[in-house]
């Protein structure tokens, strides 16, 4: 088998596309050695041979070493200078180099090939004592700290002692006679460690840093990286041997890190930093300040010319920003590496907007250069992480951005200090529909218990707010209005930070950075659309939020959850009649008083959503909700209702169930209190026919939830169409309306055949369809499901990105036995998954026709959707 190859200006053997078998620095060696650009020969030994190494009990599979000295006497050749040669020798670097780049997590080695004697030719060969020994003393550093155990700061210690000694503050600042004795005192303390002196034969010096990166694979921090960046532990890296240019030989030399354009802005400026007269360690290991890339200019206009010319090369080659290393020797440019810039997601949508302007690309390599997880970064305020914070505690990343104010703990008090336009976090053990309005007023929520579909996550994801939710680590007493974490208290009035994106909360204000929709993300997003096969809707209660959906380029409303509108102002008062009503006469009178409320809230929703469908779910929550909870609402919910106080308690010790997800909810109140859903239909209808009357496009779909058996959902389609019917005879205009269910159990999707023969169209809701598959409560599992994704049992929170091989196999079905006899059923989806990326690409595999989401992820939404069908 081959195992290593080699590259270098007459011959480069590796695929510079095969990332895979070469790793990316490899790769990207062996490209930029074939395209022309100035690369320092070499060979790279592959991810192959490193995971053989490991199958083989750590042992080199049959073959690589010879074939790796074969390589090493054609560089010999190549650069005219023998290895371990006590004139003119060659020194090499050792990297490695997964598939994808593991920064600062694997082991590196310079100048290695150096010993006692070589170091006197790289004197003679040079002629410059200083750079040789300066390269020793380097060299035994680092191999010392990779290979042999012996931590970096030890020898630190000394070299600064020795700066001291001298009274310089730079090491550039030591004389030839000061470089050669760090390297005896290196070696002394190596000496003093091992019990051995260091090892002088560079062929072992060679084995044992191919070893030593070989094993870097394995090293604790390289797994956690894998871990947290989901990368497989089975690709291994591979390994490459180059031959050393110096940086460090005087002040024509340098070495150097540049990205071809700003990665945090995407501006088009060449942006990096330089050392004169030094090696690349010294730029990472921030040993030294580097330069900003401009000085390198004034400092080498020649070298910089050369520069610029190979980096305008490489971006034309890859088309991308290309993330280079260089090194200067004698006014000679070398690249060391390239690869594709990371960025942040502003730089993401200007570089491939430029880039498309530039015909660089086209237009769905641009659409596919935006990450759409990434982008969620320009919808939200963010904390300026270029400071540091007192972080008090981790909970879940329920809603992302961030958010300052003053920590509050209840409600009323959050909206108290709206009023008076102070900034407040409300801070709750859980929120509850009654908290609506202070979530509202408040700039974020955190919450100690719930999991990313509990109350306050999908609430707060809906409003756009910020919200940190499930963070078990804080204590909260509500009475005496604080909470505590460990030994740290906050209570009310003082000031904390959430960030909704990590999950972290902070002490004190963290510094904010507003977001920005630039012209540019509104084109991408528009380029987008071009591409998409989805459609892309937007789950809202209000006008308001209707309205920013819009904006976002939301194509309709995918879900209405019409209890919102219970809560408003004084209509919980009427809701509250009707729910404590002793017959259904006492609840029509009470729905009477509400009618007004919702047909109005329809109005406005409708009106928004002009020429665009709406989809109006029938109330869904169990009604326990609803009734009050405090001793003040008791009362004066008692002193309007007529009932005493006692009444009232054992009213709602009566409507109290064990497991309310399970219980009295969805299309079961309509099948037991008719008159409820019947007054939300007359609501919807009257509003639509009002408005077609006043010339607008109004398109209702009516939406029964949490039907488990088409007999559930007869009844109701039934009574909504002669409801509809009546309206809209009434009202003597011509309507169309849909009448369709949510498949949010799984016998819905079990009997989805069944359900589609009175269903115009199927909704999943997979908050719930999760909830019931899984058996996994939507509210309680924060608290263990943390640990289930660490261990992997779950790769991701169900709640959050959909269990495709369980969940996913009963919306498949549910797509295909509903169009077995619906043949035109449209199909969607409303639960949380609806604006995550990675659900919506099995959205498009499972055949759907939309997805519906939080307003502020419209854009996320339409994004992925592309990606997904390109
Ligand atoms: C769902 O269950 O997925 C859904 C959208 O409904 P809700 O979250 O309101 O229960
Ligand atoms: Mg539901």
């Amino acid at each position: 088998a081959k195992w290593v190859y080699f590259f270098g200006k007459d011959r480069t053997e590796g695929d510079g596309k095969n990332k895979n078998l070469l790793g990316g620095k490899g790769a990207g060696l062996a490209e930029m050695t074939s395209i022309g650009i100035p690369v320092p020969p070499g060979f790279t030994i592959t991810t192959e041979a490193c995971i053989e190494f490991y199958k083989n009990d750590k042992k080199y599979p049959e073959g690589l070493w010879d074939q790796a000295k074969a390589a090493l006497a054609t560089l010999e050749e190549a650069m005219g200078k023998k290895f371990g040669d006590i004139e003119n020798p060659l020194l090499v670097s050792v990297r490695s180099g997964a598939r994808v780049s593991m920064p600062g997590m694997m082991d590196t080695i310079l100048n290695l090939g150096l010993t006692d004697e070589t170091v006197k030719g790289l004197e003679k060969s040079s002629g410059n004592a200083r750079f040789a020994y300066d390269s020793y003393r380097r060299f035994i550093q680092m191999f010392s700290d990779v290979v042999l155990g012996i931590p970096h700061h030890k020898f630190e210690h000394i070299l600064s002692d020795m700066k001291k000694a001298k009274n310089v503050d730079e090491d550039t600042k030591l004389s030839p006679e000061d470089m050669k004795d760090l390297a005896a005192k290196y070696k002394d303390l190596v000496s003093r460690e091992l019990g051995t002196p260091f090892p002088q034969d560079p062929m072992l010096q060679l084995e044992y840093a191919v070893n030593a990166v070989f094993d870097s694979w394995n090293n604790q921090r390289a797994k956690t990286y894998r871990k947290i960046n989901k990368m497989s532990d089975d690709w291994g890296t591979a390994v490459n041997v180059q031959s050393m240019v110096f940086g460090n030989m005087g002040d024509d030399c340098g070495t150097g890190v540049a990205f071809t354009r700003d990665p945090s802005t995407g501006e088009k400026v060449f942006f990096g930093e330089y050392l004169v007269n030094a090696q690349g360690e010294d730029v990472v290991a921030g040993i030294r300040t580097p330069e900003p890339i401009a000085r390198l200019e004034k400092d080498m206009p020649e070298s910089f010319k050369q520069l610029e010319e190979v980096y305008q090369k490489l971006e034309k080659h890859y088309k991308d920003v290309q993330d280079i290393e260089f090194t200067i020797e004698k006014g000679v440019l070398y690249m060391l590496q390239t690869r594709t810039g990371k960025r942040t997601a502003k730089a993401a949508v200007k570089i491939a907007y430029d880039m498309f302007a530039e015909g660089l690309i086209d237009k769905k390599t641009a659409v596919l250069r935006v990450e759409p997880n990434q982008i969620d970064q320009l919808l939200h305020p963010m904390i300026d992480t270029s400071i540091t914070y007192d972080i008090l505690a981790k909970g879940l990343p329920a809603s992302p951005g961030a958010a300052v104010g003053k920590a509050v703990f209840c409600a009323e008090d959050a909206e108290a200090a709206a009023v008076v336009g102070e900034a407040v976090i409300l801070v709750r053990a859980e929120t509850s529909p009654e908290d609506i309005g202070g979530m509202h007023a408040a700039k974020g929520i955190l919450t100690a218990t719930g999991g990313m579909t509990s109350h306050a996550a999908v609430v707060a994801r809906g409003m756009g707010k910020c919200c940190v939710a499930g963070c078990g680590a804080i204590k909260i007493d509500e009475k005496a209005k604080k909470f505590s974490v460990g030994s740290k208290t906050i209570n009310e009035g003082d000031i904390i930070t959430i960030n909704g994106s990590t999950g972290e909360v902070i002490n004190g204000a963290a510094k904010l950075i507003e977001p920005e929709l630039s012209g540019e993300f509104a084109e991408i997003l528009n380029w987008a659309d071009e591409f998409r096969t989805l459609g892309v809707r937007a789950n809202a209660d209000t006008p308001a939020d209707a309205r920013i959906a819009r904006d976002f380029g939301s194509e309709g409303i995918g879900l209405c959850r019409t209890e919102h509108m219970f809560f408003d102002g004084d209509r919980i008062d009427a809701v509250r009649e009707m729910i404590l009503a002793e017959n259904e006469d006492g609840r029509r009178r009470a729905l009477k008083k509400i009618k007004p409320y919702q047909k109005e809230d329809f109005i406005g929703l409708f009106e928004a959503m002009d020429g665009l469908p709406v989809t109006v779910r029938l109330l869904d929550p169990p009604l326990h909700e609803f009734i009050p909870h405090t001793d003040e609402e008791v009362k004066r919910v008692a002193d309007g209702s007529g009932l005493s106080v006692e009444q009232l308690k054992a009213k709602a010790v009566e409507l109290h169930e064990f497991n309310p997800m399970l219980g009295h909810r969805g299309c079961r109140l309509g099948v037991t209190y008719p008159e409820v859903y019947e007054m939300q239909v007359y609501a919807i209808m009257e509003a639509a026919c009002e408005l077609k009357k006043a010339g607008k496009d109004v398109q209702p779909e009516i939406m029964i939830p949490l039907v488990g058996h088409v007999k559930e959902l007869k009844e109701l389609e039934e009574m909504t169409r002669a409801v509809a019917s009546e309206v809209i005879a009434a009202a003597g205009v011509e309507l169309e309306y849909l009448v369709g269910t949510m498949i949010e159990l799984p016998r819905a999707a079990l009997t989805a055949d069944e359900v589609a023969e009175c269903a115009e169209f199927f909704s999943f809701g997979t908050n719930d369809l999760t909830q019931t598959t899984l058996g996994l409560s939507r509210d309680d599992s924060g608290k263990f499901l943390p640990l289930y994704i660490e261990k992997g049992i779950y790769k991701e929170d169900p709640f959050v990105s959909i269990d495709e091989s369980g969940v996913g196999q009963l919306v498949e079905m549910g797509v295909q036995k509903g169009r077995s006899t619906r043949p035109g059923l449209k199909t969607g989806i409303c639960g949380e998954h609806g604006g995550d990326p990675a659900s919506i690409f099995f959205c498009q595999k499972a055949g759907l026709n939309y997805v519906s989401c939080s307003p502020f992820r419209v854009p996320v939404a339409r994004l992925a959707a592309a990606h997904a069908a390109l």
